[in-house]
């Protein structure tokens, strides 16, 4: 028989997130890789779903989503943003932002198209691309002042007449970096200039860190009608598990993503639609709540990675930090990770993996903060004997 996966899906395997959770259960490590909360969302939203499947709202919703819910998505976007967006015909639920990120490629992109990501990129965007036959272009962060940012000009030069799109994302998953007004100026320009559109994942818009603020790029002179806007209620409400997303976007990039997400799953999950629609008008103080929660799980895991030893660099937002670490004696992320479970009975993500150059990102590793602050403790403890594991080992 022929090999049965198409020959531009075969370079996504299995993904590192499945090796290393295999590898976190096999070991009883502590799994600081894959980034998923391991509390729930608010009791109030949480009611909400139960109530709605009690009530008998389970069959199809429409194609673009539950009416309450598009309607709390435009009012969200005005009362956060000063956005307006017509919940009827700008506003599409999706199931996650990771179906969106599919869908608006496949509508936007034709085959040969190209789309510039910001490596290290979330796995999700490469595949994507991939699938709609287009082509990745990625503009590197590197490690600058202590957080990870791109060079303007690397970012202009990659830039071709086959350019269709930018897929920004901000909080960036996984440096942890927030876009400043003037790196999203530097964007808005270069889609302004080459008239290219915007998909903005955005779903860790509101998990950010240190009053530094995330500013959707649709906010941007000229951008509101070339960009896709992504956000999930996955990371905002830890519900990682409903898979509940939704893009805002004028009407003829709405329509198009609706044209494609229609025969991809036709509609999104009906109660957690209402839950979430409660939850975006009701819920802020929930997640203001959520914000500084994580802002000290943020603190108290990154001292004790410096304390191990590690060069951390501090992520403005997202569920993850960055290590460089090549001052514990290692150079290479993917052989460190494997082996982190028996010298410290931790898991975390080697970074290099989110890079079309894996070679740039070789010294870095991502651990995940998400956790309840008695497992970051835990994680600490054990790390603390890395420095001098590494040391007996060579
Ligand atoms: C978690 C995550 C997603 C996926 O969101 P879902 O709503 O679960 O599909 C997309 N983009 C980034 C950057 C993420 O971290």
């Amino acid at each position: 028989m022929r090999e049965p996966l198409i020959a531009r899906m075969r370079e996504f395997g299995t993904t590192v997130f499945a090796e290393m959770t295999a590898l976190a259960v096999r070991t009883g490590s502590i799994n600081l890789g894959q980034g998923f909360p391991d509390t729930d969302g608010p009791p109030g939203m949480l009611a909400r779903a139960v109530e709605a499947i009690g009530g008998g709202f389970n069959q199809y919703p429409p194609g673009p989503g539950v009416p309450a819910l598009r309607e709390a998505v435009a009012w969200h976007r005005k009362e956060h943003y000063g956005l307006d967006y017509d919940p009827d015909g700008e506003v599409l639920v999706t199931v996650g932002a990771t179906e969106a990120v599919a869908t608006s490629v496949l509508a936007l992109c034709e085959p040969g198209d190209e789309v510039i990501v910001f490596e290290p990129f979330y796995d999700s965007y490469a595949a994507a691309i991939s699938l709609a036959g287009a082509v990745r272009k990625a503009v590197t962060l590197r490690p600058d002042a202590g957080r990870f940012a791109f060079d303007p000009d690397e970012l202009r030069a990659a830039v071709g007449p086959r350019t269709r799109a930018i897929l920004v994302n901000s909080p960036h998953n996984p440096t942890g970096t927030v876009f400043t007004r003037a790196e999203l100026s530097a964007i808005a320009e270069v889609c302004r200039e080459h008239d290219l559109i915007a998909i903005s994942d955005e779903v860790y818009e509101h998990l950010t860190f240190d009053g530094v603020e995330h500013i959707p790029i649709a906010t941007l002179p000229g951008m509101r009608e070339r960009t896709v806007m992504i956000s999930s209620a996955g990371k905002t409400f830890s519900v990682t598990g409903w898979k509940t997303g939704w893009i805002c976007a004028p009407p003829a990039l709405t329509s198009a993503v609706q044209t494609v997400k229609q025969f991809v799953t036709f509609t999104a999950g009906a109660p957690w639609q209402l839950a979430v629609a409660h939850a975006l008008r009701h819920e802020q103080p929930w997640v203001a709540d959520l914000r500084l929660a994580l802002q000290g799980k943020r603190d108290r895991l990154m001292t004790g990675l410096a304390a191990a030893g590690f060069e951390v660099l501090r992520p403005s937002g997202t569920y993850f930090v960055q290590t460089d670490i090549r001052p514990l004696g290692f150079t290479d992320g993917l052989a460190l990770t494997r082996e982190l479970p028996s010298l410290a009975g931790v898991v975390a993500i080697p970074t290099q993996v989110f890079y079309d150059r894996p070679e740039r990102g070789r010294h870095f590793v991502r651990f995940a903060f998400c956790k309840r602050d008695e497992i970051i403790e835990e994680a600490a403890a054990r790390l603390a004997t890395l420095g001098e594991a590494a040391r007996g080992e060579r």
